[in-house]
């Protein structure tokens, strides 16, 4: 029987679509003609086994060859086979609706083509002038059938000669794809997507070295491992057989914490093993890690899209015959099994980490730091992951204490809620840099959680917002008092010359710092702290600390920072500043001081009397006389400010009370530093 006629396209165009259009993806032809062979082969074993199949087995490795002379790559397998009417119905026609329509929107996205029209053995065509098939059908009187086709929508089928059930395709590369009779290439390929299929594929012979060269033995070279980990029982591994695993995987990787295998029938076929990675730092270092199979047959490693963004930084294998294998990734996006699978993941890894954190709290806190950035993650990015996460989300308090939320919450809120009724967090992002304020923080009897992660800050305002009256706090913000305040403030008992005279003797003597800025408040604190702290406001260092981390909110960050250098007017030392200021400058300051008393009187005197005018009644006299005023006042406080500062700047005790407050938060640098060393060297040889 010989037969010729046309494929049963309804668009005679889909060839040269097939094969012009869809150059992105060409290499998945050769997964496409391996996973038919492995599906023909296990139809087989399945009718053996349900006794339809009568004869020997025999050995069903699948081959993969390359002819470099003829120009062929050729893969055989010794499944169920064709009949003609089997090569008819399955190869000949081709149903589809739609199609030109779907075809002009799709053309450049070959998976979506493929997989809509079920073209698996049709994408040969992608990269082959001509495609034979030369099969036998597993029944019983079935005449072997050779098919062939050249690229047109004209094919022809006729009988052959083959003994052994089971079909070659044979592809005759064209001349744009010559790459794929590459021993290499092909390897490569069947590496990537035919690696954990579940029948064997043999390509070329094992090689071994002889005389100086390898030269192939007669032994099979099997590129695939039919029975990966994941289609295993739980109960059957090892945790070594798990960590072997994952090392075939990600050769040289350090080993994973822990891992969950999936196992799901109901309602949707799901398996897979996921691995939590140690995560340390730099959020994308580890993607594309999880891969997507379907039914063994590797889809794609780029899940993004696919899973929730955060499970993209485990690794991993996913599996289900569920995903479809031919799709693009707008679809699979898309797809409602996928949300389902993506939804489910979900929750079993919330599972498992509760699981854990139940059993057995000791070693989950110890792999905590390694997870936390992963679950961090999770609850800033997915909701429901963030509902469950709230239980077993830890935080660490300086002294590598570790808390769930509540926890913690019962721990401070009886010493640190403020009289309004306000819990605070007090915080650190460095035990080092803050060190003295974290002493000062812990000798109130306050706790201090270490905030160091790279999505702490993130984690802060989340649970601000999902918290009422709750605020997080550095411990550098403020002085302690001001950061929890319990009662009112106590008095600074300055009158308002002597505010002044601190403020310029310490601001004038403050040295040149990139990109900063100081005001000097006063505050009563008791004589037990220390005389001069600098703190940054919480609200100002957020702000330029998450602008740093958005791209477009350079404002902030152009801004220099803001600092107060905060003088405890309560300490001895402070006291005696300005004892020595007022000893060294009064006589001077005398004069002065009451001139801008009067000058001060006048301005006012002056602005009231044209706050009572209209704008256009005041009078030119009347404008120049306040003017005049105002530069009067202007000349005499820079000359006042002259005296403090020249004073100030030969008074070694200013310099280092300053240079001791710097130090305690990091800011002395350079020569700054250098000045201060030498000055205290000096002073200690008093
Ligand atoms: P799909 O695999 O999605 O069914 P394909 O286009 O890949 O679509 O294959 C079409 C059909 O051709 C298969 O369903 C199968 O019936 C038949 N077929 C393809 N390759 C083989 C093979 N190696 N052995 C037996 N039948 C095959
Ligand atoms: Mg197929």
């Amino acid at each position: 029987m010989s037969k010729q006629g046309n494929i049963g396209v309804t668009s005679e165009n889909i060839f040269p679509i097939i094969k012009k259009f869809l150059y992105s993806d060409h290499e998945i032809f050769l997964r496409e003609i391996v996973s038919n062979a492995v599906d023909a082969t296990q139809k087989l074993k399945t009718l053996a086994s349900v006794g339809e199949f009568k004869g020997e087995l025999g050995d069903l490795t699948i081959h993969v060859s390359i002819d470099e002379k003829a120009g062929t790559l050729t893969v055989s397998d010794r499944g169920v086979g064709m009949t003609a009417e089997e090569i008819d119905k399955y190869i000949n026609q081709i149903a589809f609706s739609g199609a030109e329509e779907f075809v002009e929107k799709y053309k450049n996205d070959a998976a979506a083509i493929i997989g809509h029209f079920g073209l698996g053995f049709y994408s040969t065509f992608m990269v082959s002038k001509k495609v034979e098939i030369v099969t036998l059908s597993y029944k019983e009187g079935a005449v072997p059938m050779k098919w062939s086709c050249d690229g047109s929508p004209e094919y022809t089928m006729e009988e052959t000669i083959r003994d052994s059930k089971g079909t070659d395709i044979i592809l005759y590369i064209d001349d744009e794809n010559k790459e794929f009779l590459n021993k290499d290439k092909i390897n490569g390929l069947l590496k990537k997507y035919c690696r954990f299929l579940p029948i064997p594929i043999a390509f070329g012979k094992k090689q071994e070295w002889k005389d100086g060269k390898y030269v192939d033995t007669d032994e099979d070279n099997i590129i695939n491992d039919t029975k990966p980990a994941w289609v295993r029982k739980p109960s059957e591994l090892t945790d070594e057989d798990y960590k072997k695993f994952y090392q075939d995987l990600y050769p040289m990787s350090e080993e994973p914490l822990f891992w969950i295998h999936l196992n799901v029938d109901y309602p949707f076929h799901l398996t897979g093993i996921l691995y939590f990675p140690r995560i340390k730092s730099n959020l994308d270092l580890n993607r594309n890690k999880i891969q997507l199979y379907s039914n063994q047959v590797f889809v794609t490693d780029s899940v993004e899209g696919i899973v929730p963004e955060f499970l993209t930084l485990l690794h991993g294998v996913l599996d289900s015959p569920d995903i479809p294998l031919n799709v693009s990734r707008s679809y699979l996006q898309s797809d409602n099994n996928v949300k389902k699978i993506s939804n489910h993941i979900t929750k079993k890894v919330a599972d498992k980490l509760e699981e854990m954190f139940k059993n057995d709290r000791v070693q989950y806190e110890e792999k905590w730091d390694s997870l936390k950035l992963f679950i961090q993650y999770g609850m800033l990015s997915d909701d429901k992951f963030y509902e469950r996460a709230v239980k077993f989300a830890l935080f660490k308090d300086v002294d590598s204490k570790y808390y769930t939320c509540d926890e913690y919450k019962t721990l401070i809120k009886d010493n640190q809620t403020d009289k309004e009724g306000e819990l605070i967090y007090l915080y650190t992002s460095s035990k080092e840099e803050q060190y003295s304020y974290i002493q000062a923080v812990k000798d109130k009897g306050y706790s201090v959680l270490l905030m160091d992660g790279q999505l702490d800050l993130h984690i802060i305002a989340q649970y601000e917002q999902k918290n009422e009256k709750t605020r997080f706090v550095r411990v550098d913000s403020d002085t302690i008092d001001n950061i929890i305040r319990k009662s009112d403030a106590n008095q600074v008992d300055l009158t308002e010359n002597q505010r002044n005279a601190l403020q310029e003797v310490f601001k004038s003597q403050v040295p040149k710092l990139d990109k900063a800025d100081f005001y000097v408040t006063f505050e009563a604190l008791s004589d037990k702290a220390n005389p001069v702290l600098i703190t940054q406001s919480e609200y100002m260092r957020r702000m330029r600390e998450m602008s740093a981390m958005q791209p477009g909110m350079s404002f902030y960050g152009e801004m220099p920072d803001s600092y107060n250098m905060v003088l405890n007017t309560d300490h001895p030392l402070v006291k005696q500043v300005l004892a020595d200021e007022e000893t060294a400058c009064a006589g001077k300051l005398a004069p002065i001081e009451a001139d801008i008393k009067g000058w001060e009187q006048r301005q006012s005197d002056l602005r009231t009397e044209q706050n009572k005018k209209k704008e256009e009644e005041v009078t030119a006299a009347e404008k120049e006389d306040l003017e005049n005023t105002n530069h009067k006042l202007d000349d005499l406080r820079s000359q006042r400010n002259k005296i403090l500062s020249d004073y100030a700047g030969g008074d070694s005790l200013i310099h280092e009370l300053i240079d001791l407050a710097l130090l305690g938060n990091g800011m002395l640098k350079g020569e700054a530093l250098s000045n201060f060393i030498k000055r205290s060297i000096q002073l200690i040889g008093k």
